[in-house]
């Protein structure tokens, strides 16, 4: 038997590079991500796949072991081609991030040393480091000191985290859902569709709200239809406000919904995803005027502060609450109770082994304060508030609300042909040249073209491509 563990030894040592092949591996990889940051100004921002795509197959997981450089190689060819691509500066569709590069650094030592974040009494330091993390997103939001929150992996799962704490906070049993209401704008996030179907609330009732003209959940609807609610014997319990819609960057109006939810006692949830970090330019914060009422706030640190994708954040203003929600004993974890002084990760997550994300938050945060990030954050307001004017002063154009955040919404029409279709075509042959990638959207049944101006390598150089773009393309759909 001896004779076999050695002889196992000595292949599972292999899992253990030495310091040399570490350091040949390092240098490879930090190579090509070198290549690949001073190369963005190069790179498409969106590249239709080719034939030859789906070469990554040919790297499928087998015994033997391939050499990192054909293994990089697959990456440059089957990954970093084809798609959207996310880090660069041209990249305006959807609501990108673009990522910081110290988040890297972050990624990897927390890789390195495989810190367990999910746990207090294991990583007390990484376990106080996203708690102050959270403190401070907390402080920025106007919460107060006692309210907790998690580092998740997205938007998306601080939602569903975010519900599932109104749901039990709420005590909404299987008997209450067909009597419950939820109140959502027309513009809500479908991920807030998703967390009331994975909660197990789509039984209850679900209200659209409508729009006013500036696409926000208009107020005096919404208490009216809680009122007919009320009336008809139904539950009110759930309300949420969204800042910074993905269609149009809109901010539902905060205060009045904050009143509403308070006369009827419904939880108020702001989804902040995309517009929260804006709160750190003073201007705005009158905008933000009476978030810190609501129960649970989501925000989205891969979107308005540029991390790679994977970070996204739920704060919930009331710690027992959240503790409902999520804490949990289990027998072998016995010996992690007593130390519990700092709330762990997993007493308000679905998640107990976890990513230390918070390194890769903090580090950018440090290294470069957070000057530099308000700056961006302006950067972006204006660029966008540029690009609609710029795009006021030409012929033909219907825009969309003045951002009120850095999105901007436009279509172009002549009255010649129909407007939808030509729109279509727009956004298809902008996408196939690949500078610049915008996305699309409807608005009751209107087709509109959107530039979310959001990456901090987005810089007033791309928006003159942009319109160069769109002044290029519309001519010659119009010549053909
Ligand atoms: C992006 C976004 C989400 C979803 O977040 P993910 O990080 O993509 O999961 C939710 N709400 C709003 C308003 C968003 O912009």
């Amino acid at each position: 038997m001896i004779d076999q563990i050695k002889k196992l030894e000595k292949s599972s040592r292999l899992l253990e590079p030495g310091s040399e092949l570490r350091s040949q591996w390092n240098t490879e990889v930090i190579e090509y991500a070198d290549r690949f940051i001073n190369t963005l100004g190069n790179q498409k921002a969106y590249e239709i796949e080719d034939t030859h795509a789906d070469r990554i197959y040919e790297l499928d997981i087998c015994d033997e072991p391939t050499s990192l450089t054909t293994l990089i190689e697959g990456i440059d060819k089957g990954i970093d081609t084809a798609g959207i691509n996310p880090a660069s500066a041209g990249h305006m569709g959807y609501i990108p991030g673009g990522g910081l590069y110290p988040a890297a650094l972050g990624d990897y030592l927390a890789a390195v040393s495989n810190r367990y974040a999910g746990v207090y009494y294991a990583a007390p330091g990484a376990v106080r480091l996203e708690n102050m993390l959270i403190a401070w997103m907390s402080r920025l939001m106007g919460y107060p000191k006692e309210s907790v929150g998690n580092l998740t992996s997205g938007g998306s799962i601080a939602n569903l985290i975010a519900i599932v704490t109104a749901r039990e906070a709420h005590q909404i049993k299987a008997r209450d859902i067909e009597t419950s209401v939820i109140y959502l704008s027309e513009q809500v996030h479908h991920s807030i569709h998703k967390a009331i179907k994975i909660a197990g609330l789509t039984e209850s009732k679900v209200r659209y709200i409508p729009l006013d003209k500036q696409l926000k959940l208009s107020v005096s609807a919404l208490e009216q239809q809680i009122q007919e609610d009320v009336k008809q014997g139904l539950k009110p319990f759930f309300v949420n406000a969204t800042v910074g819609t993905t269609n149009s960057g809109a901010i539902d109006p905060l205060e009045s919904i904050a009143n509403v939810a308070q006369t009827y006692g419904l939880w108020l949830h702001v989804d902040a995803c995309y517009g929260g970090f804006f709160k750190l330019l003073p201007e705005l914060a009158p905008k933000f005027n009476s978030i810190e009422r609501a129960d649970s706030i989501t925000l989205d640190p891969h979107k308005t502060l540029f991390l790679p994708f994977g970070t996204g954040a739920v704060l919930i203003k009331n710690t027992t609450q959240a503790l409902n929600a999520y804490r949990h004993a289990a027998d072998y974890m016995q010996d992690t109770v007593n130390a519990n002084e700092e709330i762990s990760p997993s007493d308000v997550s679905p998640e107990l082994t976890k990513h230390f994300r918070g390194l890769r938050l903090w580090l950018p945060l440090k290294l470069f304060g957070l000057s530099p990030f308000k700056a961006a954050l302006q950067e972006k307001l204006l660029l966008a508030q540029y690009f609609y004017h710029e795009l006021q002063t030409r012929r033909n154009f219907e825009l969309g609300p003045e951002p009120e955040l850095s999105i901007v919404m436009f279509r172009y029409t002549d009255g010649t042909e129909d407007s939808d279709r030509f729109n279509k075509r727009l956004i298809s042959s902008i996408q196939k040249d690949g500078r610049v990638f915008l996305s699309s959207t409807s608005i009751d049944g209107t087709f509109w073209i959107r530039a979310a101006i959001v990456i901090y390598r987005t810089h007033l150089e791309q928006i003159h491509l942009l319109l160069n773009i769109i002044d290029e393309k519309v001519d010659e759909l119009k010549s053909t």
